[in-house]
């Protein structure tokens, strides 16, 4: 299941992933981040675990221009 991310959480995201702050195509910074839950993990709950235990994936989507951008595996991978 995939979910979007609360303004706070948006803020732990980008903290772990340093992605999802603003659109890489217009630089608008209303962005939607979706992310797709880890099976097990309660990312799928408001404040739920949003770290690389939780997600196995995450888009950015820009409210302005539409231009939606993966969060790539390896910057995941990266941050755990
Ligand atoms: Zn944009």
């Amino acid at each position: 299941m995939s979910r979007d991310l609360k303004a706070d959480e948006r803020r732990t995201f980008f903290e772990y992933y340093r992605e999802g702050s603003a659109c890489k195509s217009c630089e608008n910074k209303d962005v939607v981040v979706k992310i797709w839950e880890k099976y097990g993990s309660d990312a799928g709950e408001i404040n739920g675990d949003i770290s690389p235990e939780g997600i196995i994936g995450a888009v950015v989507v820009c409210g302005k221009c539409g231009h939606s951008q993966t969060v790539a595996r390896e910057s995941i991978l990266k941050a755990s």
